[in-house]
């Protein structure tokens, strides 16, 4: 066992300074990295130290390895986060970490790799009773295999990159016409994203849920899961609206989901903080999709319905401490939804929508946490992802989770950029949403929430009601007034 005392978080934005909070917490101190344009940003600003790691492309800068490893030697810090994204599933900055005495807050370079290559995954997860979609079991190599294999499994299929990831190199394939076209498209795609054209295929699943279990693993191979997420909201095959629990869940589906989960880590050895990702259909049938080897953007539902400090407990994994949980001890309290705001404009496809935002205020409220990178102003740069912040509530029912959100996200003053807040906001006030029919096509299937225009009747003519009675020109509110108005 080995006490950390100095973290060096190898990333930016919201997520580095989620992890220095906990850093504080523990008496921890925390080393910011950064790139020229985030030099005044919040979390270089609340770490107890930072270092430059190259111009504002990522390529040069936060996936940058060897201006990470040098800061990690200036600062000499004894521990490395990766967070999620950037090197954070690069099995290279973990084992350069081990090599160096450095821990590495995730797990093994070994475990990162098998669950890296979505080809290797499934065939791992098979070997060990873990339910697969059905599909290839190695890579594709050539089109008449493609065929043989979509024949079997009947069509549509779907065809992937064995390095997938972030919604990038999928394509849909609705016919044996259509085969050899979308495979060149999508190793196309593959290669250029990941430098890497492996595809492989599965069916394609035709109104999914996207529902993840969290799982917590020691180095003395103790595992146990802090239940479900539901992430089916969905834009570009990538998230923006999380809850936990899942609305629709019998208790014993919960178990037998748990418990795959559980034999998917166990099966590559994992320690630390880890996702399964499952795809359910409309009969209950659940697949394994992929394992995320690192924290996700969403663990803050997780946290609120256990009381735990994910992050808190990633370090004390790091440093050999044995879990002090048992799975029949683990609760859910309550109910917790995620909004992701993003400058992104919903209207026009979720196209993103960097630059500068000019006023930013988050809400508060009892059950709100507001994890974001920005302060009262700031850019959001076109170099990284657009995501600004994330608002999670927290209620003892869904609908409570609900209320305080439609809240939060009224009072969230934000300037300057087109978001995703007035669509987040239209969703919660949804039937769709409060009867909880939730699918992967949830946005396709809602185009109505995707605009101002399309409201319900009623809260139009009331939004309308309330413009009426701020008279152009008048000087009687001050700017936080018009924008409560104008958003209630
Ligand atoms: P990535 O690694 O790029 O995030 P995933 O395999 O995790 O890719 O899939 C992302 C999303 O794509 C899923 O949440 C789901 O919406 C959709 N998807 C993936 N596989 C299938 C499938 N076999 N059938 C239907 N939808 C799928």
């Amino acid at each position: 066992m080995k006490k950390i005392t100095k973290i060096l978080i190898a990333n930016r934005g919201e997520i580095a300074l989620r992890i220095m909070r906990t850093c504080r917490v523990l008496g921890i101190r925390s080393v910011a990295v950064y790139s020229e344009v985030d030099r005044s940003s919040a979390h270089v600003v609340y770490a107890d130290e930072a270092y430059c790691v190259g111009p504002a492309p990522s390529i040069d800068s936060y996936l940058n390895l060897g201006q990470i490893l040098e800061a990690v030697q200036k600062s000499g810090a004894d521990a490395v986060h990766p967070g999620y994204g950037f090197l954070s599933e690069r099995a290279e900055l973990a084992e350069a970490c081990r090599e160096r005495g450095i821990i590495f807050i995730g797990p093994s370079a070994q475990a990162i790799r098998d669950m890296g290559d979505k080809v290797l995954a499934r065939n791992l997860m098979q070997a060990h009773d873990v339910p697969v979609v059905p599909g290839t079991v190695g890579e594709i190599t050539d089109v008449e295999e493609a065929l043989a294999i979509a024949e079997q499994i009947g069509y549509p299929v779907l065809a992937k990159a064995a390095a997938g990831g972030g919604g990038k190199g999928m394509r849909k394939v609705n016919s044996a016409q259509e085969m050899e076209q979308a495979l060149g498209r999508a190793q196309g795609e593959a290669g250029s994203a990941f430098g890497d054209a492996r595809i492989f295929i599965e069916k394609y699943l035709e109104s999914p849920r996207h529902i993840e279990f969290q799982i917590l693993s020691d180095v003395y191979g103790k595992c146990i899961h802090l239940f479900e997420r539901e992430c089916s909201i969905q834009r570009r095959h990538q998230k923006v609206i999380e809850e936990a629990p899942c609305a629709h869940m019998s208790a014993g589906l919960r178990t037998r989901m748990g418990a795959a989960a559980i034999r998917a880590a166990q099966a590559c050895r994992y320690v630390g903080a880890g996702t399964i990702e499952f795809l359910l259909d409309q009969d209950h049938n659940f697949y394994f999709m992929e394992m995320n080897t690192r924290l996700q953007v969403e663990h803050p539902v997780t946290e609120y319905i256990t009381g735990l400090d994910l992050v808190a407990e990633q370090i004390r994994i790091a440093e050999g401490i044995s879990l002090p949980y048992e799975q029949g001890n683990t609760e859910i309290h309550g109910h917790a939804i995620e909004c992701r705001i993003y400058a992104e404009d919903p209207a026009s496809g979720f196209l993103p929508n960097p630059g500068r935002v000019t006023y930013h205020q988050v809400p508060t409220g009892v059950g709100v946490r507001v994890d974001s990178g920005l302060d009262v102003s700031g850019d959001v740069p076109i170099y990284y992802d657009p995501m600004i912040s994330k608002v999670i509530t927290w209620g003892r029912t869904r609908d409570e989770a609900t209320e305080r959100m439609i809240g939060a996200l009224s009072d969230y003053q934000i300037a300057g950029v087109k978001t995703t807040r007035q669509f987040c906001r239209r969703v919660m006030q949804s039937r769709a949403w409060r009867d909880a029919h939730l699918s992967t096509h949830f946005v396709e299937e809602h185009p109505d929430l995707l605009t101002e225009q399309a409201r319900a009747p009623i809260e139009a003519a009331a939004a309308a009601a309330v413009l009426l009675q701020e008279t152009p020109g008048s000087n009687q509110f001050s700017t936080t007034a018009k924008w409560n108005r104008r958003n209630r």
